[in-house]
């Protein structure tokens, strides 16, 4: 079927699932990206003929011709959120519109053919319901989804591809923090930047990763747990983590974060947080923050803290910054508390613990 908005999935269950004893081992400890699920997601696209061949099926290699384009020019997009069990037995996803509304812009920046935003979202909901027993039902654990899309056309020749294959695999997910939330500290880099004007910041890609990693690399040697960015053009102001957005929280209970321009990927976890912030009082601010500022104010203690926020971990507290010439704490290096009461706040609200005005749960079943 093509052109159409509604595609019907062709269920074809895994004949040798997981064993009931061996996924209840796997998900008393899964981490985060190692575990899978028995089943995922497959729909192809060809120029001409639009979405087709939408299936359920076991979860296995794809055969991959070496000449296919997104092995050469890295045509990829992904996403991420969560599906959580409820204290009723159901499941939920949080905000899956926002998430299926991203990967369509995503694609369009990256030359890609828009998936229907229906057809991501319900192949969520297909791959949640067949495999459903891979939710963890502990307090903190729940089913990491992975909706991607590559160029899988045979071909060397530099052109948006006439071919894509989509995809979901899921992946069961424990306390991203285990024995409680600790802050990070962050690597400002000298060296490197993530996304220029005009580039791909804002588009949820492959490649934008693969250019941070020698930052992250970076990171790591100079005893910090995530890189920081600084804009491209000026090197002053803060854009973002290599996956996570930034916030900070002034003594005044003033909440800011960098505008998005361009070159900063709207995270939904951070739009979410604005929405949060600004209902709880504090004057809410998109703005640029330059890191002499940054540094100004935290010395001074105008500056009460900062957090750095996205599914995978929610709301991280910053507790330290480091750069070449330096480093210096926020708020003593301890979690600071708006930083912990937004996430809260919003934790609660996804796992169903709290109202949701907003109407961001969404029930799968
Ligand atoms: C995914 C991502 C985020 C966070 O987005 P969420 O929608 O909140 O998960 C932030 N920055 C980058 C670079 C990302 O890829």
């Amino acid at each position: 079927m093509s052109g159409g908005d509604k595609l019907d999935f062709e269920i074809r269950p895994n004949a040798a699932p997981v064993s009931a004893a061996d996924r209840a081992a796997l998900l008393a400890n899964p981490g985060f990206g190692r575990v899978f699920t028995d089943h995922m997601v497959t729909v192809r696209y060809a120029d001409g003929k639009g979405w087709y061949d939408a299936r359920v099926e076991a979860r296995g290699p794809i055969p991959m011709d070496p000449a296919s384009a997104v092995l050469h020019y890295a045509q990829e997009i992904f996403e991420g959120l969560k599906a959580y069990r409820t204290a009723d037995g159901g499941v939920t996803m949080f905000r899956p519109d926002a998430n299926a509304a991203r990967f369509a812009t995503s694609a369009q920046r990256m030359a890609m053919p828009v998936l229907p935003p229906e057809v991501f979202v319900d192949s969520l909901h297909k791959l949640i319901e067949i495999d459903r027993e891979w939710i963890p039902t502990g307090e903190d654990g729940s089913l990491y989804l992975r909706p991607f899309m590559f160029a899988s056309e045979v071909f060397l020749g530099v052109r948006p591809a006439n071919e894509y294959l989509y995809l979901v695999i899921a992946s069961p997910a424990g306390a991203y923090f285990t024995g409680g939330v600790k802050p990070v500290t962050v690597w400002v880099s000298p060296d490197y930047t993530r996304a220029a004007p005009g580039g791909t910041g804002a588009a949820k890609c492959g490649g934008n990763y693969a250019a941070s990693l020698a930052a992250q690399a970076e990171a790591i040697e100079a005893g910090c747990d995530q890189v920081v960015f600084l804009d491209a053009v000026e090197r002053r102001f803060v854009d973002e983590m290599g996956g996570m957005n930034v916030f900070f929280v002034y003594d005044d209970g003033t909440v800011v974060t960098p505008p998005l321009t361009g070159t900063i990927l709207p995270g939904i976890t951070r739009d979410a947080i604005l929405t949060l912030a600004g209902a709880a009082g504090h004057q809410v601010e998109e703005r640029p923050v330059s890191f002499a500022d940054w540094q100004a104010d935290a010395v001074s203690g105008r500056l009460r803290e900062v957090f750095a926020c996205g599914t995978a971990a929610v709301v991280t507290p910053v507790g330290g910054v480091r750069f070449p010439d330096g480093e210096f704490l926020i708020g003593g290096g301890k979690p600071g508390r708006v930083t912990m009461a937004l996430r809260q706040q919003l934790v609660d609200i996804q796992r169903g613990k709290a109202a949701d005005p907003h109407g961001w749960v969404q029930r799968v079943f």
